[in-house]
């Protein structure tokens, strides 16, 4: 799990919207990071971040989920 700026909302006038922080599991970084160009990940900015929840963005499995993998 680690925390990423992704594309969100582009529709929003909310930057924070457009390119949320949110936690993302490992699976879903390669997944994306696979797409290149294509990737829906704008930065990586490390560790994973409780603060922000203690699910995946993408695909919802949780941070204990990943750990009993
Ligand atoms: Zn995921």
């Amino acid at each position: 799990m680690q925390q990423c700026t992704i594309q969100g909302d582009m529709q929003s006038d909310r930057a924070s919207e457009q390119y949320p922080t949110v936690n993302l599991c490992d699976d879903c970084v390669r997944r994306e990071d696979a797409k290149g160009p294509d990737s829906a990940i704008v930065t990586k900015g490390g560790g994973y971040d409780p603060d922000l929840g203690d699910s995946c963005e993408l695909c919802g499995v949780t941070v204990e989920e990943e750990k009993g993998n």
